[in-house]
């Protein structure tokens, strides 16, 4: 039978306290920040608001166990069971977690369900297993010496993070950073703090010792700002947009030199060569990549490059596809497209709508406000033609339901308009010709290349960016890397 979330809500018990040292508990000042649901505008909760001080409890209680070791020095094996414990009780509480996820950020209960909960849950699984099964190295070096190369935990790790995937992206880091022995505090973002404070309680019935995990909701200019400059805190994880990811590196210059990774911002091209193939699949697949989500997606394919001769015709069959994008009632499971995270993020989408139109382009679909009636905030599935890849639409990272298509002349001009953009997180291109998909693969400045699809790629891929996409990977056994430190010990025989 399938699941009534509706009828689970009067029951649901919103964490809404800081997570330290194995307890709940309120922000060290007393100060509370409302949780708003975009779905109708309503307050879920009020939640703790972390500061300086609550970084420095924090940052304390995770700093005392990582050198007490009962998690940083234990035995590999034990990682692993109490991660995999903590996935188990992550997949009891799947519904609840889809549930939280939906009511705080809007997204559908079938998306918070069927993508956002099972893959928050495989990263957390995928690196338990990996804490056991990856090994370190001797150096081939002289023979009357021994050369170790080991990996260690690298301390306190910060992992910050966005609002548009909020567990996942939480898991993302809390996978790898975990199973190689860190201690972390993760500040999710001020629009979805629900699910990583459910979490904390899962991780602590699952036997994580205390002090491992902290959650700290707040915002960015004091807990996260805080946790960018603490000269104790080893490294920052970062997934969000690109301007704060500077902030990041210029908090580690100004302090103590913390390792930091970003994941940061996408403007995605989708490279449609008029030898692709079924044009009418391809936009289904394109409208449907750019719209899950309602578009705030970092990789979502928002930059349509389609060849001159089929512009037109490709244009009319992504319209036509992203008619099932109609946004709904997030809690009803037929619900495809949701609320986008606020009202802030829907006035900002609009604002890029008008600059559109102002810029020159023509609205072929959507370019609107609707569901005013519920409160909340939605946006209609919008598509931008005639558009120049120099117009501001064609640049920035834009974060809602908001497609723009441009026109190439041949293969180099592809390249030279994908590659034309400060972000390099990942590129899609659509050929038959198997030179052409190598050749470009190789041209294109991104993390990613897809060929012949969008996306859907799960925890066993590298991910992250070129340029200002960002620093480092997220995913797969590379990012484990980033939560050490290399050491080399040389032994004389
Ligand atoms: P954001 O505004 O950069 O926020 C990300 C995190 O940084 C939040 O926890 C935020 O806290 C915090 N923050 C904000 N200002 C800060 C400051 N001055 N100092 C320290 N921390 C600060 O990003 P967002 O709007 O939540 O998310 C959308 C962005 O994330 C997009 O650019 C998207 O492309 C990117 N993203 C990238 C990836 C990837 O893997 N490359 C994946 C998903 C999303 P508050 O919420 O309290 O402001
Ligand atoms: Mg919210």
């Amino acid at each position: 039978m399938a699941t009534d979330y509706r009828a689970m809500i009067p029951a649901l018990s919103l964490r809404n306290q800081a997570f330290i040292n194995g307890k709940y508990v309120p922000a060290a000042a007393g100060k509370t920040f409302a949780c708003i649901s975009p779905i109708d505008g309503r307050e879920l909760t009020q939640i703790a608001a972390c500061d300086g001080e609550d970084v420095n409890r924090a940052v304390a209680a995770a700093r005392a166990v990582f050198e007490k070791g009962s998690w940083s020095a234990c035995h590999p094996g034990k990682r692993k069971k109490i991660m995999l414990k903590l996935a188990d009780l992550m997949l009891r509480h799947k519904d609840e977690l889809a549930l939280l996820e939906t009511l705080d950020m809007g997204k559908p209960i079938a998306a918070s369900s069927g993508g956002d909960i099972p893959g928050a849950i495989q990263a957390i699984q995928w690196y338990a297993e990996a804490a056991d099964k990856v090994y370190d190295e001797v150096a081939p070096y002289r023979p009357d010496s021994v050369s170790l190369i080991t990996r260690e935990p690298i301390g306190v790790v910060a992992a910050v993070v966005p609002w548009n995937y909020p567990l996942m992206m939480a898991s993302w880091k809390l996978g790898p950073a975990l199973a190689t022995g860190n201690s972390v505090i993760l500040k999710p973002a001020e629009q979805s703090p629900l699910t990583a404070l459910r979490l904390a309680g899962l991780a602590a019935e699952a036997g994580l010792p205390e002090g491992v995990l902290q959650v700290l909701p707040g915002f960015g200019e004091t807990a996260g700002q805080a946790l960018g400059r603490h000269m104790d805190v080893d490294m920052v994880a970062f997934t969000g947009s690109t301007a704060v990811g500077k902030y990041f590196l210029r908090y580690a210059g100004e302090s103590n030199m913390k390792h930091v990774s970003l994941e940061t911002g996408g403007k995605t091209p989708n490279i449609v060569f008029a030898d692709a193939g079924n044009l009418d699949h391809i936009a289904k697949v394109s409208a449907d990549g750019v719209f899950y989500n309602a578009g705030q997606s970092c990789n979502a394919p928002t930059r349509i490059l389609v060849e001159d001769s089929i512009k037109d015709e490709f244009v009319a069959l992504v319209a036509k596809h992203a008619k099932p994008w109609t946004p709904a009632d997030p809690l009803d499971p037929a619900t495809t497209m949701g609320a986008v995270v606020d009202s802030d993020q829907m006035n900002r989408v609009l604002g890029y709508i008008e600059t559109g139109r102002t810029e020159g382009a023509s609205v072929a679909l959507g370019g609107q406000q609707v569901r005013r009636e519920t409160g909340g905030s939605y946006i209609a599935p919008t598509i931008f033609t005639d558009v120049r890849n120099d117009m501001k639409i064609a640049q920035e990272e834009i974060f809602g339901p908001v497609v723009v298509a441009v026109s190439f002349k041949d293969e180099a001009d592809a390249v030279r308009i994908a590659n034309d953009s400060i972000y390099g997180l990942q590129a899609n291109l659509w050929t038959r010709d198997v030179s052409r998909a190598h050749r470009l693969a190789r041209k294109l400045k991104a993390g990613t290349v897809v060929v012949n699809n969008v996306w859907g790629s799960d925890i066993t891929n590298p991910f992250g960016g070129y340029k200002q996409s960002g620093i480092g990977r997220d995913k797969s056994l590379h990012a484990m890397d980033k939560y050490c430190q290399v050491k080399n010990t040389y032994i004389q025989l």
